[in-house]
């Protein structure tokens, strides 16, 4: 188990001092909450701020009292839009800070959808939180919509490959991390004045290569000091090149049947990934040119910043655009925008695949097209993604067919089906490459966001390939950097 963060950390780490330090706040020793702190000479700079998901109390405490002093703070850097690297922001702003936060152009055209999106879920839970409350004993949001508006307003768009100097003496430069749209393996020189740089390379959340529609992950300069993600660093992903393969299977097999096929599926990415296969499987006459509905308000939003930013994708996906024009779009593709036309696909005849949110079947419009769609016979419950413990997903993909949903029992009497599918993140070869790929061995490496297992696990398989320096720091632990 990873132990969880202490609810509070002093602004300041204990006997912090140094020219350059790094102090790890978040996602140090687990998974969530990213969050790391760089002081230099000329402020502090925040990598990554995100929302630390976790038991409710313990959450809110963290996310609400972040363990950062906004007036010291001189620039943030954000490195993809998952939320738990950016969900924090807002809370960050609305503690005060006013300067620039700093993220690729497709990161910057995401946010304003996940970010809005978080508060909005905040308003609905709290509603519900303090029905009945007296008004003394009511919670408050972590941020509002006008927070978020603040955020966003502060955002500055940086192009990959290019520096950045918005504070004098702080230079950034973005890589393709090749995790999301835009995710960005984020690369920070520190110059003191009179002295020497210090570089500092964070790869966010690092992305896989050879991936559908995805670049691979560009490599970043000469680091001093090297973070990396370790969400797989206990495993090696299977070889899943078969997966267009299985996905045709499972479209077919439905189809020929006359039934559909329901996938519960993440807005931001996951979403996109199917939509584009499909579409190809579709133009490459694999399957039937069945309808596509995708029913998600935000997955609708999300794929058009997917469509503006073309020009990101790998060649095999930007010769397809130039080949058949689109890449989401097959010709039977849909959108569902409103809650009543969503309902209106429970009447759909003959064969179809429905997209919805959210991915684990922990509520949203997936949940009704499970209940009805499920209880059909020649239906597939397609699950395409990772199921985590204790979600109704995971259970019925164990084998659970009596289950409870909106307050009733329900029966799934469909087949339900699963395609290992593509994890958005390196496992550990693909970490070990990427610090291999730097220009020189990093003096220290720092092993964040995992789990504390699996950080241990990749100190040792690191370990044994030669690497020295390294070390999975507990939250609040500082680091001289560049000594
Ligand atoms: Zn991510």
């Amino acid at each position: 188990m990873s132990p969880r963060p202490p609810l509070r950390l002093p602004v300041d780490g204990p006997g912090e001092q140094g020219t350059v330090t790094l102090r790890f706040l978040g996602a140090a020793r687990t998974t969530t909450g990213s969050l790391h702190r760089v002081r230099a000479p000329q402020g502090d700079v925040v990598l990554d701020c995100g929302m630390y998901q976790g038991h409710r109390a313990e959450a809110e405490q963290w996310n609400r009292e972040l363990p950062l002093d906004p007036g010291r703070v001189k620039l943030v850097v954000v490195s993809h839009a998952h939320i738990d690297h950016c969900g924090a922001l807002p809370n960050l702003v609305r503690m005060g800070y006013r300067g620039p936060i700093l993220a690729t152009e497709a990161t910057c055209a995401l946010l304003p959808i996940l970010l809005r999106d978080s508060a909005k879920i905040q308003a609905i839970d709290l509603e519900r939180v303090n029905r009945g409350l007296p008004p003394h004993e009511r919670k408050q949001p972590l941020y509002t919509d006008d927070d978020v508006e603040a955020t966003l307003r502060l955002l500055r768009e940086t192009k990959y490959g290019r520096d950045a100097e918005p504070v004098p003496g702080l230079v950034v430069r973005f890589a393709d991390a090749g995790h999301i749209l835009g995710s960005a393996a984020v690369h920070l020189t520190v110059r003191p004045r009179g002295g020497r740089d210090v570089r500092i390379g964070f790869t966010g959340d690092l992305g896989r290569t050879g991936v559908p529609l995805l670049r691979d992950p560009e490599p970043l300069g000469e680091c001093d000091a090297f973070l990396t993600e370790s969400t797989y660093g206990d495993r090696e992903h299977d070889d899943e090149s078969g997966m267009e393969e299985r996905l045709a299977e499972v479209v077919s097999r439905t189809a020929a049947r006359g039934g559909k096929v329901i996938v519960p599926a993440f807005a931001v990415g996951r979403t996109q990934l199917l939509l584009y296969v499909l579409h190809r499987l579709i133009h490459d006459r694999r399957i039937p040119n069945v309808p596509i509905y995708v029913d998600s308000p935000m997955a609708r939003a999300v794929t058009q910043v997917f469509r503006d930013h073309e020009h990101l994708f790998d060649g095999e996906a930007r010769q397809f655009v130039s080949c058949c024009g689109e890449l989401f779009d097959a010709a039977k593709t849909s959108f569902v925008e409103d809650k009543h036309e969503s309902r209106a696909l429970n009447g759909l005849e003959g064969p179809a695949v429905v997209i919805s949110a959210s991915g684990m079947l922990e509520g949203g419009r997936i949940v009704h097209h499970v209940i009805h769609h499920g209880a059909g016979p020649r239906n597939t419950l397609l699950f395409v993604g990772y199921q985590a413990e204790h979600t109704l997903g995971r259970r019925l993909l164990d084998g659970e067919r009596i289950y409870r949903a909106f307050g009733e029992q329900h029966e799934l009497r469909c087949e339900v089906a699963e395609i290992p599918c593509l994890s958005a993140h390196a496992d550990r070869r693909g970490i070990a490459a990427y610090l291999e790929a730097l220009p020189e061995r990093p003096a220290r490496t720092f092993l964040v966001h995992g789990e504390a297992e699996k950080m241990d696990s990749l100190k040792g398989y690191l370990a044994s390939r030669g690497h020295t320096g390294l070390a999975a720091p507990a939250p609040g632990e500082w680091f001289r950097i560049g000594d």
